[in-house]
């Protein structure tokens, strides 16, 4: 698969931390899986940050992800848009 992002051009670092990149992440994922792949709402990721954004409790990093690609997509797209494919707002 060819990674696209709309969120970094840099696919060297872990987005969130600046560590070298282990893996990539779907920020909206499950079904969404592959809208995520379509939009390029993915980014590199280290696996600690992997870890903390799949598993942890408060889901502070996944919700500040996900706001994230919220906004960078309706930059480029729309509200309507972004409600239209992944009908949820997280903004
Ligand atoms: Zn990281
Ligand atoms: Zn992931």
């Amino acid at each position: 698969m060819e990674i696209k992002s709309i969120i970094t051009d840099n696919f060297d670092s872990c987005y969130v931390c600046g560590r070298p990149r282990q893996q990539f992440h779907h920020i909206i994922g499950a079904a969404y899986r592959k809208k995520s792949e379509k939009y390029g709402l993915i980014i590199p990721i280290c696996e600690e940050c992997h870890r903390e954004v799949h598993d942890s409790p408060d889901q502070e990093l996944n919700k500040r992800l996900k706001a994230i690609a919220e906004a960078d997509f309706i930059q480029i797209y729309s509200y309507e848009a972004w409600m239209e494919n992944f009908h949820k707002n997280f903004l």
